[in-house]
């Protein structure tokens, strides 16, 4: 095959120009990083999981009429998405308060939250992705205040379909974050959801145990990561249930 251009390389993705005008391929790597890259590692098997993850999710949201950037998913690692306007901001829903929301106003982690909170955070790894608010968005014109309406109610129902298909295999999300692009018709655009979800950029607990099962477990060291991915994987169906991510040898009876 002819080699690819590549358009961009993330933390955990790659983007390479895709078979049609308007598509990219979506490339995932087996890259973990944390704390704004400082911490890093390779988790074996990760890019596969997180690659079927996401396609799981964005066919659902699909299937419920939210519109996102996936086309199909074309092998392994890869999958064909829509070329889209990225807004550089990040999406964050939370349930139950845990990570920055816990640090940055003191509420012990693991509260239930009176309703789900959305934030947004300005997309800029120099700056560590600084919470921003609807005032700064606006006044620097990273998205209109139509978009950020759009953006919020994207976010919510995205909250609870996911939040639908974690409690069905007893997981409870506890917050997430997505990515939001535009795509252009003339002079008008719809918002689309992009990037991936998967669980690098969820909180997962497990509901009886409260045992971790997303990025947490790389972040804070409490286990192996591609053994909680594929945990979720499996209850989500994603993959057989004999399937284990290190795959070892099983005595059949
Ligand atoms: N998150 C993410 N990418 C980021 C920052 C946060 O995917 O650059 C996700 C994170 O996994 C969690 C949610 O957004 O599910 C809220 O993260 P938080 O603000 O608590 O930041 P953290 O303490 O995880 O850095």
């Amino acid at each position: 095959m002819a080699r690819r251009k590549k358009v961009y390389e993330g933390k955990a993705k790659i983007l390479y120009e895709g078979p049609e005008p308007g598509t990219f391929v979506q490339y995932f790597k087996d890259d973990a990083t944390a704390y704004n890259a400082e911490k890093r590692d390779v988790i074996e098997g990760k890019g596969v999981l997180n690659n079927r993850l996401s396609e799981f999710f964005m066919k659902g949201l699909a299937e419920i009429g939210v519109p996102t950037h996936f086309l199909k998913r074309l092998n392994m690692r890869e999958q064909l998405i829509r070329q889209v306007e990225m807004i550089p901001l990040e999406v964050v829903v939370r349930n139950i308060a845990a990570g920055s929301i816990s640090q940055r106003l003191g509420i012990a982690e693991g509260t239930a939250l009176p309703r789900p909170i959305i934030e947004f955070y300005l997309k800029d790894d120099a700056l560590g992705d600084p919470l921003v608010s609807e005032e700064h968005i606006a006044a620097f014109g990273w998205a209109t205040q139509q978009d950020m309406d759009d953006m919020v109610a994207l976010a919510l129902r995205v909250n609870d379909f996911l939040s639908g298909c974690m409690l069905g295999v007893g997981i409870r999300l506890v917050d997430f974050k997505i990515e939001i692009g535009r795509i252009w018709d003339g002079d008008y655009h719809r918002l689309v959801v992009a990037d991936e979800i998967s669980p690098d950029s969820c909180r997962l607990w497990d509901i009886e145990s409260g045992q971790k099962l997303d990025k947490d477990v790389f972040r804070r060291d409490l286990g192996s990561l591609a053994d909680a991915y594929t945990e979720v994987a499996r209850r989500l169906g994603v993959l057989p249930s004999n399937v284990t991510h290190a795959a070892k040898p099983t005595l059949i009876n």
